[in-house]
């Protein structure tokens, strides 16, 4: 049972798939684990604490040769795994949608492309989830971006020169990265507001200390759409929505938006004449922009001043604390991994008609198979 953890090839992609940790971990299985040189530079994670830890490390064509198991972050290049076993699994978050040519050809490759986003939000499944790892990292991340661009305090300060007042923090989309934006506004001393359109989240938001800010007239969903995900709102309490922002948002000096709808692009929270609305100066983080953004004049991949209030729009965000992003992401996938483990084969077993399986599982036998690619 071999198992390759492979260097990453998307541009500004810095985190790999497996760690010294996990490496061990495996090893503990029976598992004989190759790392493809250099896979762990942007994470620092050298090749030699990859050999100490019982991995060997060598080229893209000899890590994969005879694997039968490849783990990445994202999918790597099908041209780049010319010589894989035929029903090797590939395991990554394979962006199956954004990528659909890709699957193609990793079915053609005959491999069995296995994507970790497609993992069901279910308890049994919550330490495989890498939406949920890595979401929490970005939250705790688009905060410390605000307060870099910010050119004033987060707490309140009592100095001998005067009193510096406390941000006004306000984080829209209270999922995941939301609730960890939210707790790390807070530690920072800010004063800090939360929307979502889950009522659930009500509660969650004051546990935190925050002040939840909600439409009360319209119905929304309220409650959770399947997973615990959000669906798209009516007209009506999108136009409810915004007039409630409208007058928060000219008050606030941060705003960190978060609301992403699966399978859509995301929800557009503020226009460009809310912004204008802003105090010079402010911030807003938009950690939707790779999905279209929730902010008017958000820029994939730069930080842009539109009415004097900077709008930052980083990529890949997890990324940006890429060794906490590669330890928790590599957890993933060996908490995956070794609850199929068969002891008596040595080696991972999913079977047929397993919830998890059926989810993730988006090739085989050179065809794609995955429900929600083939609608
Ligand atoms: P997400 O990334 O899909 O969306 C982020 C947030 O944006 C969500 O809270 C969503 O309700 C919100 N949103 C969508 N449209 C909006 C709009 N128009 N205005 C304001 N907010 C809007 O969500 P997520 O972080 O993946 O989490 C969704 C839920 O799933 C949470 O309740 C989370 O606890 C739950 N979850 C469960 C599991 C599990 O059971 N295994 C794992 C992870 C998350």
């Amino acid at each position: 049972m071999k198992i390759a953890i492979l260097k990453e090839g998307a541009p500004g992609e810095r985190r790999v798939a497996g760690t010294p940790e996990t490496v061990k971990k495996f090893i503990g299985l029976g598992a004989e684990l190759a790392v493809e040189a250099g896979a762990g530079e942007g994470a620092s994670i050298s090749d030699s604490a990859f050999v100490d830890a019982g991995a060997t490390v060598a080229d893209r064509t000899s890590v994969i040769a005879g694997a039968d198991i490849l783990l990445g972050i994202q999918g790597a290049d099908p041209v780049s795994l010319n010589g894989v076993k035929p029903g090797a699994w590939l395991v990554a978050g394979l962006n199956p949608f954004g990528e659909r040519t890709r699957v193609d050809a990793y079915a053609g490759l005959g491999v069995e492309a296995l994507a970790m986003e497609f993992m069901p939000r279910i308890t049994r499944a919550q330490s495989m989830d890498i939406l949920s790892s890595q979401s929490n990292l970005s939250g705790y991340k688009a905060v410390l971006d605000a307060a870099g661009e910010y050119g004033r305090a987060f707490p309140m300060m009592m100095t001998a020169a005067g009193t510096v007042s406390a941000a006004r923090v306000f984080v829209m989309g209270v999922g995941v990265a939301g609730l960890q934006a939210i707790a790390t506004a807070r530690r920072l001393g800010a004063q800090v507001s939360a929307t979502d359109v889950r009522s659930a989240t009500r509660e969650q938001i004051l546990s935190l200390g925050a002040k939840p800010i909600f439409v009360e007239n319209v119905t929304g969903i309220e409650g959770e759409g399947s997973g615990g995900y959000a669906t798209e709102m009516s007209a009506e309490y999108q136009a409810a929505q915004g007039e409630l922002v409208s007058g928060h948002l000219a008050r606030q000096d941060i705003v960190i938006t978060t609301a992403l709808i699966p399978g859509r692009p995301a929800p557009r929270l503020i226009s460009d004449a809310q912004v204008a609305t802003m105090r010079p100066g402010s911030v807003i983080v938009d950690l939707a922009v790779e999905a279209g953004g929730n902010v008017e004049g958000a820029v994939a991949g730069e930080v842009v001043t539109r009415h004097g209030v900077k709008i930052v729009g980083h990529r890949n965000v997890p990324s940006r604390l890429a060794a906490d992003a590669s330890a928790l992401f590599a957890r993933n996938h060996f908490n995956f991994l070794s609850a199929f483990w068969d002891k008596e084969t040595g080696r991972p077993v999913l079977p047929d008609g397993d919830e998890i399986g059926e989810a993730i599982r988006l090739t085989r036998d050179g065809k794609v198979v995955n429900q929600r690619l083939l609608g």
